[in-house]
């Protein structure tokens, strides 16, 4: 295999200051990248549409496979915090343009995360187009 990039990574465990759901967007990558760097040590969890995998998944097994990765998380790193994160025109919604809808159905993911960590911390983002919102659920 051809080596691309030299990087050393670092080998230590660590314990994960957030699990972070976010969309597979692009466009929104570095505003989530910025965020990830204001958060900290962040198990990072990338689907279409992310959020929506939690509140309106097309299959009841995408919605599984989610909270197993949060389960994951907070098994291997003690994770207490979980972040799903809503964009603006996210293609797996159609492209809705309204802000109000992504924070409507960013609203219903609380009470889905808590049915699978009771415990959890939860903060609800949002990414638009000029910068990330947070707010705690
Ligand atoms: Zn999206």
């Amino acid at each position: 295999m051809r080596k691309v990039i030299s990087f050393i990574s670092k080998e230590e465990h660590y314990e994960a200051d957030a699990a972070v759901l976010a969309c597979f967007d692009f466009r929104f990558h570095p505003a989530l990248r910025a965020y990830i760097d204001f958060l900290g040590k962040v198990d990072l969890i990338v689907a279409a549409g992310g959020v929506k995998q939690l509140v309106a998944p097309e299959h009841e097994s995408d919605r599984e496979f989610i909270l197993d990765e949060f389960l994951k998380s907070k098994k291997l790193h003690e994770t207490k915090k979980f972040i799903p994160i809503g964009h603006i025109q996210c293609g797996a919604y159609g492209g809705v343009n309204e802000e109000k809808f992504y924070i409507d159905e960013l609203g219903k993911s609380p009470d889905i995360i808590r049915k699978a960590i009771p415990d959890a911390k939860i903060v609800k983002a949002y990414i638009g187009w000029d910068g990330v919102y947070e707010e705690e659920a």
